[in-house]
């Protein structure tokens, strides 16, 4: 990954040296704060209109304005990537209550958000998806609200580092006795007789862009999608995992707490969705990711 030297900030952008907030900012004190994460491929941003829909409507159930219009958020990306040149990689935003000088937990009555993005450039189809990523099973501890793309992350750092502990690259997270998902992603599991299977949306999980992308390619792939809540069992007993998330697309998932998910290798239906998915970028899959021609 490469950070972009040039920031969005507040109204302008600036040199990343340059991009200061303040230490009393709501998004430092108190985690409150939106964030969107949206994938650049080819110069072009994959879904852009379902991400500024999400951050709308998590800015809505956190109490803070939404400055822009979605023309005014999308000329604002394009000129960040253009301003770092970046034509693969993703963009970061994040929309915080303001700063006020004061630690007040109710907070003004109009917050005056900071806005931040910056760009990452970085190629988007590598490793992960060619080679698949190993989880482990953890406990789902996060605030009851996942629905909302807030930077309340504790308990995903936290759960990265366990499965790094464990030799892993994720977590899927349990809840109840269900997965909930993975720890940056949606998780989706492909069961013996080849149904795809994803949890239902609710409060319990983050209603994926890439989740959503992946279910309108489905339409007419011959591909049958249950929309459940499955078990770990479930998870172990599959022919194949897969885990979906702007960042790393659509991964195939080869290990669950050190035991291998169907064969251990990725399996003819997550190819078929990666190669859909990259079809629908306008990725040439023989030359960027011939292994999921299958
Ligand atoms: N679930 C969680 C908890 C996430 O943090 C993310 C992405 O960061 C996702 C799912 C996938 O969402 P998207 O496809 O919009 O990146």
């Amino acid at each position: 990954m490469t950070i972009g030297q040039t920031v969005f900030l507040n109204g302008a952008f600036r040199p990343v040296g340059e991009a200061t907030i303040s230490p009393f900012d709501r998004g430092f004190l108190f985690a409150h704060a939106a964030y969107e994460v949206t994938a650049v491929y080819d110069g072009k941003f994959i879904d852009l209109e379902r991400h500024l829909s999400r951050l709308r409507r998590t800015l809505d159930g956190i109490a803070i304005p939404n400055l822009y219009s979605d023309e005014a958020w999308a000329e604002i990306h394009t000129d960040l990537i253009d301003k770092n040149g970046v034509e693969e990689g993703l963009v970061y935003l994040e929309v915080t209550g303001g700063a006020y000088g004061l630690r007040d937990f109710a907070g003004p009555e109009i917050f005056e958000p900071t806005v931040f993005l910056y760009a990452d450039a970085r190629p988007l189809i590598g490793d992960v998806a060619r080679d698949g990523i190993k989880a482990i099973f953890l406990e789902d501890s996060r605030w009851k609200r996942r629905d909302m793309k807030t930077v309340q992350l504790l308990s995903q750092a936290l759960a990265y580092r366990a499965a790094r502990e464990a030799g892993a690259d994720t977590a899927f997270m349990v809840e109840d006795g269900y997965v909930t998902e993975a720890a940056s992603a949606n998780a989706w599991i492909v069961d013996t007789a080849g149904r795809l299977i994803t949890r239902e949306l609710s409060h319990s999980i983050l209603p994926g862009i890439t989740r959503a992308g992946v279910m309108d390619l489905l339409k007419g792939s011959g591909i049958e999608l249950v929309e459940r809540a499955f078990t770990p069992d479930e998870v172990r007993g599959a022919a194949e995992a897969i885990s979906t998330s702007a960042g790393a697309m659509v991964a195939p998932v080869v290990m669950i707490d050190g035991q291998p998910v169907g064969d251990g290798k990725p399996g003819p239906v997550t190819r078929r969705i990666q190669r859909l998915y990259y079809e629908a970028m306008g990725v040439d899959v023989a030359v960027v990711a011939p292994w999921a021609l299958g």
